[in-house]
């Protein structure tokens, strides 16, 4: 019988003596309508690769596993392996790899497992305590990905995806939109997990750029400065940035602003990418490597 249904999540859970552990955010998914939605946004197919990230008791690692050519699932509880490894006996294009996802070789798994598939895809129900540091992680390796597709917190999904002059906009909105194209697949309500987290949901679709967003010749410096636009968020662009040059450039950066066509009074949820962008190259034309 499929698994991702309230009884069989039940009867897995009751003959393994599985306990949840809420710091690593355990909450497994009990909805086929909702593993189907997650599935059929990543584009699969038998030749492509899936890299699921947290599999739990491998809900969606069974659908990926009918999809596509080859999955790997990195599950850090050691007490889910040998359940993992049971219930997915039956599918040979699946593997299971011990470890924290945080701390894993990916471009080294990505050689040993993805080699002589045609695309690779990250596809999993995050656990939400470390959904930024795993997608960030994702993006600046720089891993072949064609789509990230991903359950996450929907407050997050929000800021990811949201469009410059809202209150959700700012530096995870324009890092993640620096990599991709964001596209929000749907929300989800608290019913359809085991337990039931406190907050709302959503199914949210990262497809990868080819090149990033905005041409810029120091990414970490660019990335610099719109942390600093930022930072206050009721401070206006040329105070949050004067913080970031220093004082005495004050003047310097109003008159910069200015050239960059960035009315100084702006605040920083309102720029986007190719404003920002456009800041970063004027302030190391001008020397400024703050
Ligand atoms: N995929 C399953 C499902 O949808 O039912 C479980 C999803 S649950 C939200 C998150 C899973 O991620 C848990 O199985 C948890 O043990 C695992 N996990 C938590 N932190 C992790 C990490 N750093 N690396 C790998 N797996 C992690």
């Amino acid at each position: 019988m499929e698994i991702g249904t309230p009884r069989r999540t039940k009867e897995i859970i009751a003959k393994y003596g599985f306990s949840f552990k809420k710091s690593l955010g355990q909450n497994f998914l009990i909805d086929q309508n909702i593993l189907n939605k997650i599935v059929g946004a990543a584009e699969l197919d038998k030749t492509k690769g899936a890299l699921e990230i947290g599999p739990g008791i491998g809900a969606l690692t069974q659908r990926l596993a009918e999809e596509a050519g080859k999955v790997t699932a990195v599950e850090i509880d050691n007490r889910l392996i040998p359940i993992l490894r049971d219930i997915l006996e039956g599918e040979t294009n699946a593997e299971v790899v011990h470890g924290d996802v945080l701390k894993l070789d990916l471009k080294q798994l990505f050689a040993e497992r993805f080699a002589d598939v045609s695309g690779v895809s990250v596809v999993a129900n995050l656990p939400y305590y470390v959904t930024t540091p795993i997608l960030m992680k994702l993006l600046e390796e720089r891993l072949p990905l064609e789509h990230i597709v991903v359950m996450i917190q929907k407050e997050v999904a929000e800021r990811m995806a949201a469009k410059p002059g809202g209150k959700d906009y700012g530096s995870l909105s324009v890092a993640v939109q620096y990599y991709c194209v964001p596209q929000l697949v749907c929300t989800v309500p608290h019913t359809v997990f085991i337990p039931q987290p406190n907050v709302d949901s959503a199914v949210i679709k990262l497809t990868l750029r080819d090149k990033p967003a905005v041409d810029v010749p120091d990414e970490e410096h660019f990335f610099r400065v719109v942390q600093a636009s930022f930072a206050q968020r009721r401070k206006t662009l040329a105070n949050n940035l004067t913080a970031f040059v220093g004082k005495d450039r004050r003047e310097a950066l109003a008159e910069l602003l200015k050239r960059c066509d960035i009315d100084p009074v702006r605040r920083g949820e309102t720029l986007s990418l190719e404003e920002f962008a456009r800041i970063s190259r004027a302030m190391l034309d001008a020397g400024w490597n703050a």
